[in-house]
């Protein structure tokens, strides 16, 4: 596997390839849903790369980009025995200049739910994903339906920006108990880990009420809130596949997303109906 660092290296080792190119961006402390990325990856493209990078412009101030988890040499080791073809791990000043050309997330969809409580965040997402896409132009580029803010702004910008890639949608990977992998459950105290049990529980509740008749966003996510009693709730909604808001729920065309503090941790988790 290759260990690249620098944007140059990286287009150098692009030019050098032949057939499809998967690409996964992450930024590490990697766990099973990102492998799980990692693995489709591998299978549908005849090249995988994988990044790692921490992405100060995604963070506001305050939040925990100095202790984002970073667990370099197991990350190494997981993409090497996951076929991985490539690592791309650049320090931020070889992706950052000053001054920069920005791109701005869309005012509306960028700016509610999760960019209303991170405003900035996705412009912070867009900008180095649209810098990815640039070196590695892949063939295909995996996104995590977790977050799925991110994959609707991200399929958005391919299609304003005339980017040519396939971007593929992949399932949340959970733990045997519910509690949907993220690398910002290390945070969790055993304690705190037993509570954020009910943002899956409370999803859980509202895909059994739908699916029992029960089709008004108003008694779902009362039924919703009813459960995260005990955290502090961001948000809880409901929204069609394009992020606008849902009156009632339709199957084909429904996520039923969350957000909400356990403790100091911040976490989020949806369900695709
Ligand atoms: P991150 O390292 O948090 O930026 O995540 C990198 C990619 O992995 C994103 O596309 C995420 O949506 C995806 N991802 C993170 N957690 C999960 C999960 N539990 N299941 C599936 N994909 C995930």
């Amino acid at each position: 596997m290759e260990i690249l660092s620098t944007p140059q290296e990286l287009q150098e080792y692009r030019k050098s390839l032949d057939g499809s190119v998967g690409f996964v961006p992450t930024m590490g402390a990697l766990h099973k849903g990102h492998l799980s990325l990692i693995e489709r990856s591998v299978k549908e493209n005849d090249h995988t790369v994988v990044s790692i990078f921490v992405n100060p412009t995604q963070f506001l101030p305050g939040e925990d980009f100095e202790k984002y988890p970073r667990k370099e040499e197991a990350d190494r080791k997981i993409c090497e025995l996951a076929g991985v073809d490539a690592l791309f791990m650049p320090q931020k000043d070889a992706i950052y200049s000053e001054d920069e050309v920005l791109i701005k997330a869309p005012k509306q969809k960028g700016y509610i739910l999760e960019g209303h409580f991170r405003p900035g965040h996705f412009d912070g997402v867009l900008q180095v994903v649209n810098k990815l896409f640039h070196l590695v132009r892949p063939t295909r580029a995996y996104f995590g339906k977790k977050d799925a803010q991110q994959l609707y702004l991200i399929q958005k910008m391919v299609r304003d920006f005339f980017w040519d890639i396939e971007i593929v949608p992949c399932e949340i990977v959970r733990d045997p108990d519910g509690l949907a992998l993220s690398s910002r459950n290390v945070y969790l105290s055993p304690q705190e880990r037993q509570k954020a049990l009910l943002i899956s529980k409370s999803l859980k509740r509202a895909a059994k009420l739908a699916q029992s008749g029960e089709r008004r966003s108003e008694v779902i996510k009362e039924a919703m809130m009813a459960i995260l009693e005990p955290l502090k709730v961001e948000y809880v909604e409901i929204v069609d596949r394009n992020f606008n808001i849902r009156e009632s729920i339709e199957f084909g065309d429904t996520i039923i997303l969350v957000a909400a503090y356990v403790g100091e941790t911040r976490l989020i988790d949806n369900i695709w109906m």
